[in-house]
């Protein structure tokens, strides 16, 4: 039995939302920062990658914004745009999980929560994956470990880095224990990047928690979060319910567990492609 499906013809259909047609849609032309609560010009965030001018705070990007802070140019390739949840426990919560996902699909125009790529940073050819928050949380199902999956064999054949930026709520429990068997599949799959002698650095987003930080976020050779960012396996409201104690101040937030040995850096988005490009160089030479 397959988890995804794949259809050839949509593949060019599924073309991430340009520049121009995300901003017709965008509202309004000034935006409260969530940091400093300070209203800032929208103009001035998005020329500053939605990073806040006055207090720094950053904002979540999309997975297509993502690339284009990371990659050289937007000459670069996008893989397995046609791969689809075959929803294998025929899931329903509030809707039918088929219809959510025709819906989210119409909305960020990507067949799942996430892009695969194959382009350059800093020069240097890499495979690179970008979760898609808005897409039913960022969660990873069948099709984001497929993606991966693909991505890390991409990178084997090609001996190139692979780099993921998470920005996820966990697994998708619409697919239930499917979902829950990519957190193997993926890790067994960075074993084999291990083995190649290839990086892999892991970029953790605001938000990374769940079955994603349980698994790939967590194992790169190095693990790099954004400021600020939220970073956990169970969220603090559920922490907190449970042992019925308040949690320190800035529990979770990247900040907090690069304190704790968790992160290998904490490094801002302006700063985030110069840095990786000198660790790839630091690692492959
Ligand atoms: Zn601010």
């Amino acid at each position: 039995m397959s988890w995804f499906k794949r259809d050839k013809s949509d593949d060019d259909k599924l073309q991430p939302v340009g520049d121009a047609e995300r901003k017709v849609r965008t509202e309004g032309l000034w935006q409260k920062c969530e940091g400093c609560r300070q209203i800032i010009w929208k103009k001035d965030l998005e020329a500053n990658w939605q990073v806040c001018p006055k207090c720094g705070s950053h904002s979540r990007i999309d997975a297509c914004t993502r690339l284009r802070l990371l990659l050289d140019d937007a000459d670069y390739t996008t893989y397995d745009a046609g791969l689809r949840s075959s929803d294998p426990l025929s899931f329903i919560d509030s809707k039918p999980y088929g219809e959510r996902l025709r819906a989210m699909q119409q909305q960020t125009n990507l067949s799942d929560a996430m892009i695969s790529a194959a382009g350059r940073l800093s020069g240097r050819p890499v495979q690179i994956c970008a979760m898609e928050p808005r897409f039913i949380g960022g969660s990873m199902g069948s099709v984001v470990g497929e993606m991966i999956m693909r991505a890390i064999e991409r990178a084997i054949a090609k001996s190139q880095p692979l780099i993921i930026v998470s920005a996820s709520g966990g697994a998708r429990m619409q697919e239930g224990a499917v979902s829950l068997m990519q957190m193997a599949k993926i890790s067994a799959g960075l074993m084999r990047l291990d083995e190649a002698r290839l990086p892999y650095i892991s970029v953790l987003t605001d938000p990374t928690t769940g079955g994603v930080t349980a698994s790939y976020a967590m194992l790169g050779d190095l693990n790099v979060a954004e400021p600020g960012a939220l970073i956990g396996f169970a969220g603090p409201r559920v922490i907190e319910q449970t042992i019925r104690q308040k949690l320190p101040e800035g529990f979770q937030r990247s900040e907090f567990l690069l304190q704790h040995g968790m992160l290998d850096a904490v490094v801002s988005r302006l700063e985030l492609k110069q840095y990786i490009g000198t660790a790839l160089k630091f690692f492959v030479g």
